[in-house]
């Protein structure tokens, strides 16, 4: 199921696309990122 992340401090998650408002954010006012993942971990499984 698809849904929208910031990929700031905030790790914002929503339903429909936005802009990050969280004040202390590092990516605020930036737009949140299409997420698709089924685990809740946001794509961050990438090997280092
Ligand atoms: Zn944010
Ligand atoms: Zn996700």
């Amino acid at each position: 199921m698809s849904h929208y992340v910031c990929k700031g401090d905030c790790a914002t998650v929503s339903e429909q696309p936005g802009i990050c408002n969280t004040e202390v954010c590092a990516n605020k006012g930036q737009a949140f990122e299409m997420c698709e993942c089924a685990d809740g971990g946001h794509g961050k499984t990438a090997t280092a």
